[in-house]
């Protein structure tokens, strides 16, 4: 069967202890819709305790089990709830990723006296102060937890450098006497992107690499997770999984499925990344940004190179493909958004496709009602359906127009009633002829998204699509719509695209681009963003 990832949650959900429950209750719903993997949220006590994330980790082993940060419970409950729907989910035949961030730590006991040395926040290569005694937060004693698990403490040689001085209650980065950034890290921003935000983890450093792996033993062992999603991997050494990966995976004898967060729209870096060891897939960022600019583009992106250089053109082994996450949502920092009128058409391209592992957002499936009150992607479920049920067989790509592009599956022999085609726009309407197998022909085909009438397919083999300005259309054969389990979406858009909207008149449009050229003049010319906002902080 197709396999398909599903994101387990969005970044407004509520903070009201139920999250995990909810997962349970949903398991088998999840399991029946075609979800053969769920990413949860990071389940360790955060900084900000029970309205906490995940991402402003304080004690990774506290799940939800000790009163520190002022919760027993994280914002998803408590930890026999967290291992109540593992259980669930592994009943319903559903693999859980655990979101690993070992980048940082935030919300420390108590302050240290370190001598250390300020840098720039757009170079973190350039000192910008002598060496001189700052009083830093990066004392981590857990006094709710005690010795239960792990006896080892945090203190101020576990990390690179802090961002806060509390004797002088300076913001700034600051590096301690002794350490250096490592060198394994993403250097196309700020010299040296090791520091992303708290307490920058040394985790290459004997004491803490050997805690975090008795940590990775003792999670896996207690919760009996399938495998991890690393977040924040280009802020880390690259040695650090390269070593940490294999010592679980030769431990348990486990394969342990492993899929990084590594933000970057360049391709070669993702590669460079992946390098030739591959302990790890990789979100494919740069795709997530050609969706959001065929989305946002007033029809101008050439649709032809939607897969050119990205990480599922050049290796789909180990692309997970994603349209949205809960950095990309309204609100976020890496906010870029995939407007709601080229939705179906994006989650189209990622499963309806051979190639890549598609991860489908929670709030896409479910909508996101705490935040500007966005919508459910209404074709999704149908669409996870036609994945898992009849997107098989030899695949034939028409990408062939900078506006209209198609691609169609013949089925197989596997999977029965299988085949699809499939024809997108991001501006006028259009037809294609295309060949969806010898196998089909005099068959009735229906479209199933969208809003074009049947047709036959033809001695050749072809069918003739259809769809409509800004708009998806799905055909299968007719039989085949007749099983689906979900109801057949036939519209009348209810977002709808109107041309005059969403091209802009010939000179609005060079204004656009002009200006846009010009921001990014000035982004080279300033360096870099001057206050280092951290790309998640939001406690
Ligand atoms: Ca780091």
């Amino acid at each position: 069967m197709n396999g398909t990832m599903l994101q387990g949650f969005s970044w407004y959900l509520d903070a009201d202890g139920r999250h995990w429950r909810r997962l349970t209750e949903d398991a088998q719903m999840f399991a029946d819709n075609g979800i053969t993997a769920i990413w949860l949220p990071p389940a360790y006590k955060g900084m900000a305790g029970g309205l906490d994330v995940g991402y402003g980790v304080y004690d990774l082993y506290d799940l939800g089990e000790f009163d520190q940060k002022g919760s027993v419970r994280t914002k998803y409950g408590t930890k026999a709830e967290y291992l109540a729907a593992i259980e669930a989910l592994h009943k319903a035949g559903v693999q859980v990723l655990a979101d690993i961030v070992l980048d940082h730590r935030m919300g420390a006991d108590g302050t240290e006296d370190v001598m250390a040395q300020e840098v720039a926040s757009c170079n973190r290569e350039e000192p910008v102060s002598d060496i001189h005694p700052i009083k830093a937060w990066t004392r981590f004693d857990f006094p709710g937890r005690g010795n239960t698990y792990s006896a080892f403490k945090w203190g101020w040689n576990c990390f690179h450098g802090v961002d806060y001085d509390e004797a002088t209650k300076h913001n700034g980065i600051y590096l301690f006497q002794g350490k250096h950034w490592s060198e394994q890290v993403d250097h196309d921003d700020n010299g040296n992107y090791d520091y992303l935000m708290g307490c920058d983890v040394d985790e290459m450093y004997q004491p803490v690499f050997d805690e975090l792996l008795r940590w990775g033993e003792w999670y896996l062992k207690t919760c009996g997770i399938d495998g991890f999603r690393l977040d924040a991997v280009k802020h880390m050494d690259r040695q650090f999984y390269l070593r940490w990966l294999p010592a679980l995976r030769e431990e348990f004898g486990r394969e342990l499925y492993c899929v990084g967060e590594y933000w970057s729209p360049s391709v070669d870096e993702l590669l460079a990344y992946l390098g030739g060891e591959k302990v790890m897939s990789l979100f494919d960022v740069p795709l997530h940004y050609h969706l959001f600019e065929a989305s946002s583009s007033f029809g101008n992106m050439d649709l032809t190179r939607i897969f050119d250089d990205t990480l599922v053109g050049r290796d789909p082994w180990h692309a997970v493909t994603f349209v949205e996450n809960h950095d990309t949502q309204p609100g976020q920092a890496l906010q870029s958004f995939v407007q709601e009128w080229f939705k179906p058409a994006a989650y189209a391209l990622i499963l309806l496709r051979l190639d890549g592992y598609p991860c489908v957002f929670y709030g896409d499936l479910f909508g996101m009602p705490n935040d500007g009150n966005i919508p459910a992607v209404r074709e999704l479920p149908l669409l996870m359906e036609l994945r898992r049920r009849f997107a098989y067989g030899a695949q034939h790509d028409y990408l062939d127009d900078p506006d209209l592009i198609g691609w169609t599956r013949e089925g197989d022999s596997e999977h029965g009633n299988a085949g699809l085609a499939v024809l997108l726009t991001d501006r006028c309407g259009g037809r294609k002829r295309m060949y969806v197998g010898a196998g089909h022909e005099g068959e009735r085909w229906m479209c199933v998204i969208g809003q074009e009438d049947d047709t036959t397919v033809g001695a050749d083999g072809c069918i003739t699509c259809a769809c409509a300005a800004g708009s998806l259309s799905v055909y299968v054969p007719e039989r085949t719509a007749e099983v689906l389990e979900n109801d057949v979406v036939r519209y009348e858009r209810d977002v709808p695209y109107d041309l005059a909207t969403h091209l802009p008149a010939p000179d609005e449009h060079a204004r656009l681009e002009a200006a846009k050229i010009e921001t990014l003049a000035e982004e080279k010319e300033e360096g870099s963003d001057p206050s280092p906002a951290p790309p998640r902080a939001r406690q």
